[in-house]
């Protein structure tokens, strides 16, 4: 199969860890005899740099005539005082809306090998983390109006969140779908007893559900929810929840399960084309140390080859060499501990690809 990649490598520990996940997709091309192209797409701190736009429109445009998108991460101090609609996640958020992702799905699994970096109690994780935040990402309080103005002698300011059904019943039938490929379940998050956007949420989330009989539907409000994940994370297979509650939501999930170098994410619309990347940033104390750890954007990989791709074969395999990279003991500084062997960025997606091969 030949399939065209759309590359952006972005800023700060960006360009390291992207050059292993393509290193680890070249492995994976040449054993299962595929051809993957890459197009590179600037954005973010770089695109500020070289064009005077975090999202230039060529590289959306190779984004569109891509079949999946790989992302790194953008930003970093370099950008942070340039104007509001010029800074890096501008970049982002179009790209978002102008590939028409509306569902973010980010798995939070803790690794076996792992379960010290949790910070959870044993007696919690023992019980197993797996679960899958999805998260509407196109709607909601960061696409709805913003406005800063004088009222009474003093500034007022407020930000919107709207959603509309159609909005809702799309999210909600990505969570469902995500769940039958699970455990069956879904847990509807939402504030109902409060706003009105939940109110609708929860009434058309529980109407999708009629079509997905074999699925079970439970709600639960955000602050709840907020709690269960750090009292008894296993308890969940798929949480569905809207734009501003699924980002404070899946970052718990993250910090639940260990690194955040570890996890990859995907951002999916209606065809096969999808955004994939870590779900962590460009990590610019560390960048050019050769010290980030390029799970999360592998991983990112496997995910692209799973759900947009529909290389299943070639996703399993990505993720059974980084389980065995684990199990041998192979740890970046990010997930270091007492006996272990530690690598550097290069070493480790190296080690990935020799398991591959
Ligand atoms: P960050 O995720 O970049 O870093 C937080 C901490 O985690 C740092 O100590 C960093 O060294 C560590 N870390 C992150 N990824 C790691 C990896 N792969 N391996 C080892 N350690 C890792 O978050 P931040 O410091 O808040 O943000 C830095 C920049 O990244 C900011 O400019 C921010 O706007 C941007 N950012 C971008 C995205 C994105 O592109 N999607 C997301 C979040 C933050």
């Amino acid at each position: 199969m030949t399939k065209n990649i759309a590359v952006i490598r972005g800023d700060g520990i960006g360009p390291e860890i992207m050059a292993q996940a393509i290193a680890v997709l070249d492995c994976i091309a040449e054993k299962f005899e595929h051809t993957f192209i890459y197009t590179e797409a600037p954005m973010g701190g770089e695109a500020i740099d070289r064009f005077g736009d975090p999202l230039p429109q060529s590289t959306l445009d190779s984004c569109l005539k891509s079949d999946s998108v790989l992302l790194s991460a953008v930003g970093g101090p370099k950008w942070d005082n340039v104007p509001k609609d010029k800074r890096p996640e501008r970049g982002l958020l179009r790209l978002r809306a102008g590939l028409g992702l509306y569902a973010n799905l980010r798995p939070a699994r803790l690794f076996d090998e792992l379960r010290d970096a949790s910070p959870l109690k044993p007696a919690i994780v023992e019980k197993g983390i797996d679960f899958v935040v999805v998260r509407e990402l196109i709607g909601g309080a960061y696409f709805g109006e913003h406005k800063t103005e004088a009222r009474n002698g003093e500034d007022y300011a407020q930000d919107i969140m709207g959603y509309s059904e159609h909005e809702i019943e799309r999210i909600a039938h990505v969570a469902f779908q995500t769940a039958r490929k699970r455990s069956k379940k879904v847990c509807s998050v939402d504030k109902a007893n409060v706003l009105d956007s939940s109110k609708l949420w929860r009434r058309v989330v529980t109407k999708v559900a009629e079509s997905y009989p074999d699925v079970i539907l439970s709600h639960m409000y955000v602050d709840n929810c907020a709690m269960q994940l750090v009292r008894d994370p296993s308890q969940f297979d798929v949480i569905v929840t809207e734009n501003l509650f699924g980002d404070i939501l899946s970052d718990e999930a993250s910090m639940i399960t260990g690194s955040i170098g570890m996890i990859p994410s995907s951002s999916l619309g209606d065809g096969t084309r999808g955004l994939y990347e870590p779900i962590h940033g460009s990590a610019p104390d560390i960048a050019g140390t050769d010290a980030a750890n390029p799970i999360g954007m592998i991983l990112s990989a496997a995910m692209m080859l799973r759900y947009s791709f529909e290389m299943v074969k070639e996703a399993d395999a990505i993720e059974r060499a980084v389980d065995s990279v684990l199990q041998e003991g192979f740890r970046t500084g990010d997930t270091m501990s007492a006996g272990k062997t530690k690598l550097g960025c290069s070493a480790a997606g190296k080690a990935v690809c020799e398991k591959i091969q």
